[in-house]
């Protein structure tokens, strides 16, 4: 682990030859390797039957692990905040109930046990990234964790944080670029997709893409994923709900299972350019 917190700009440019890229395994999926890891899922778990539905779907059209936020950090405390544990034991059944991993948000370093018990994948989110109480719990346990850019982070916090990860043991971090805050407001964040390549010559964590959070229209989700795939990304997180405009939040950004589905047939293309392979079951 031989990464700075105050890199120059012009070591931007290339890989750092004492680099070797982590591989993190969950169950039998490799992330970080030739095969891209696509997580999908509802951005909140409502109930049994929605998540049972949606996970239904993506697992048949190749995502790799199913997300889903029991504990939601809202902007307004009167938005509705997740089931809670009820969501983490819905996530676990049906993610046993579909043999797909989950992932899903902690919020609270007293949480970590918890969510340990019932997650594959933690999730660490915007909100979060130098929540550093947070960040040293989860560096105690080997599980690995997705961590996402903070909105306003400078990509040097963003790598300083990791180091309260792997300062306790945990190596196993999935970088997540999901748009930052800037002046425009036609989008719900801007997607700063130069991170991927420069985190890759930095760093030697899988990065993935949230193109859901990032762009908050589920619009302009099919093309920032294969963006997101064409730059490098080891993967991508999308949020898929089944009626978007009932959606407990967020609905607006999701795809529906058919957009997926039709999403995940166009990246086998920008998947092959890249050298790189995604796992779809269906026939175009
Ligand atoms: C999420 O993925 O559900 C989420 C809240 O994302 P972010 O932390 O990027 O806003
Ligand atoms: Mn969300």
């Amino acid at each position: 682990m031989n990464y700075n917190c105050i890199f120059k700009p012009q070591s931007y440019t290339r890989r750092r030859h004492n680099q070797i890229p982590i591989r993190i395994h969950v169950k039998n999926i490799e992330i970080g390797g030739d095969a891209l890891t696509i997580f999908a899922g509802p951005c909140a778990i409502e109930s049994e039957a929605q998540l049972f539905e949606i996970a239904k779907s993506v697992k048949e059209y190749g995502a790799t692990i199913l997300r889903g936020g029991a504990f939601k950090p809202r902007t307004s405390p009167d938005e509705f905040q997740g089931l809670g544990v009820e969501g983490l034991k819905l996530l676990r059944k049906v993610g046993d109930a579909f043999d797909i991993p989950v992932v899903t948000e902690i919020l609270d370093p007293r949480d970590v046990e918890l969510v340990n018990t019932y997650t594959d994948i933690f999730q660490i989110g915007t909100r979060n990234m130098q929540n550093f109480s947070l960040l040293t719990e989860i560096g105690r346990t080997n599980k690995p964790v997705i961590l996402k850019r903070g909105m306003s982070a400078t990509i040097r916090e963003w790598i300083c944080a990791t180091r309260y990860i792997t300062k306790g043991g945990n190596n196993q971090i999935i970088m997540c670029e999901r748009g930052i805050r800037t002046f425009e407001d036609a989008t719900r964040y801007t997607l700063a997709l130069d991170a991927v390549p420069l985190l890759k010559s930095q760093i030697e964590f899988p990065i993935i893409v949230d193109p859901s959070h990032a762009t908050g229209h589920a619009s302009l989700v099919p093309a920032m994923s294969k963006a997101s795939l064409a730059c490098g990304a080891d993967g991508l997180m999308i949020d898929v709900h089944c009626d978007p405009k009932n959606a407990l939040c967020d609905g607006p950004q999701a795809l529906i299972p058919s957009e997926f589905k039709t999403l995940m047939i166009e990246l086998t293309t920008i998947a092959n350019a890249m050298g790189r392979s995604i796992a779809h079951n269906i026939q175009k």
